[in-house]
Order: structure tokens, then sequence, then C-alpha cells
């Protein structure tokens, strides 16, 4: 059956020392997963289960930091955030899987920043209205080139930072995720049908803050991924 017009491109993540591209399905993020960003945000810091929202798949800016990648301004807020993040890149679909079952779909890793409009996430958390807004906006998951299993190994304890200008604004490690990876992706497939292609945005550690046109944005996971973007005009 034809469409009725051309269908949107794929969108798609760089892999690290392969041509082939990894089509992004869709995109899950973790709310709260280190104990001083809860903290930070006003929120009691103990081990509550995770909770997800989501971005759209063409959220997704591919920021390997040799493209020079621009993400632009968005619309409606004044207060634009960066929060760095673990990506885990599902490679595998399943459904109802047990942590030990869960590293075993997994493609790969990379680093990515959970942008967000944070005036409008407090405004919807304040109204008791959905975060959409404040989270899922165009051009709002800047990710770097994703490193797979077989090259890399699963992560542990990396340290995942992020800079503004060059000032560090994150710099934490991994160990100080609450809900690890296998745990993530366990409770994430209770609730919908992992499939191959889904990225899992894994929550960001003390030290969000706000970033402005023309700043420019570095992060990494050490020895995983880095990405950097330039913070353009507003659109
Ligand atoms: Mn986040």
């Amino acid at each position: 059956m034809p469409f009725a017009f051309p269908p949107a491109p794929q969108p798609s993540v760089a892999i690290t020392d392969c041509v082939e591209r990894f089509p992004v399905r869709r995109v899950f993020c973790v709310g709260r997963n280190y104990r001083k960003h809860a903290v930070e945000m006003g929120h009691d810091p103990d081990r509550e289960p995770p909770f997800f929202f989501s971005k759209p798949a063409d959220a997704v800016v591919d920021c390997t930091p040799t493209v020079s990648a621009c993400v632009p301004y968005p619309p409606l807020t004044q207060q634009l955030h960066h929060e760095v993040e673990l990506v885990v890149a599902i490679g595998a679909g399943g459904r109802n899987l047990s942590p030990s079952d869960a590293l075993a779909h997994i493609y790969g890793y990379t680093v990515g920043v959970d942008l967000t409009r944070r005036d409008l996430q407090a405004a919807a958390k304040a109204a008791r209205r959905p975060w959409d807004w404040g989270k899922a906006f165009d051009h709002s998951a800047p990710v770097g080139a994703l490193r797979t299993v077989a090259g890399v190994g699963h992560t542990h304890s990396e340290r995942i930072w992020l800079k503004v200008d060059g000032d560090v604004r994150q710099d934490a490690d991994l160990g100080e995720l609450i809900w690890k990876v296998p745990e993530v992706l366990a409770f994430l497939s209770r609730s919908v049908a992992l499939e191959a292609g889904d990225l899992v945005f894994t929550g960001t550690p003390a030290g969000v803050g706000p970033i402005v046109a023309g700043q420019h944005v570095r992060a990494g996971v050490e020895g995983v991924a880095e990405l950097g973007f330039t913070v353009g005009a507003p659109v």
C-alpha cells in the first residue's frame, strides 16, 4: 500500500568504528536515578521505583564531537537545562525481563543530554500535568556515537561528566546510579515490550543547570563516548 506522502527519514545514531547506523525506534528516559540530583530537585532520595517519560525518536541529534552539531534554543522557555546521562541502546526486544536477562538485550552504550525546558517542567509539576512540553521537544536528545557491547563491554563505575564552555558542571560516577542498568530495563520491560532500536536515558547526576545560545556543551562517559554541540539561536 503506498503512503499518502513520503514517510519521514528514519532517526539514527552513529556507531563508532562502523559504517552502519543504529536506527532509533523510541526514546525512554528515567526520571530520578542519582541521589544528589533527587535532592537538588527537592525530592526524597530514597530508592523509590524508577519512573519513566519519553521523547520522540526524531528528537535525537547526532552530536559525535567531529560533527559540530548545533542544537537550536527551543521555543517557550527561559530556562533550558542540561542533564548528562548514560544512554543504553537496545539490540533485542523483550518483555518482563529479569535484571540478569536484561544485559543480553543491550546493543551498546553512549552519552546523551536530556535537554529540559525546566520552567515548563516545573509549571507542569505544579499543575499536575504531563511533563511532555518540558522534555519532549524538537532536538531535545543530543547523543554521541554508540559503542557496541562487543567493543566496550558493559558499564559499571565510569566517570560521567558535562562541561559548558569548558567549565565542569556535572561530574559523577555511574556507580552512583540508584537503579542500575539491568534493573532499569527490567522495570521498563514490565510496562512496555522493549524493541530493538529503543534508547534508554538512565537519569542524570547532580549539577543540572541553564545553558544559553552561543554556549558549547561537551559531555562524556569515560571510556565509552563523548558528545559536543553548540546551542544555536532561538527557533
Ligand atoms: Mn533526565
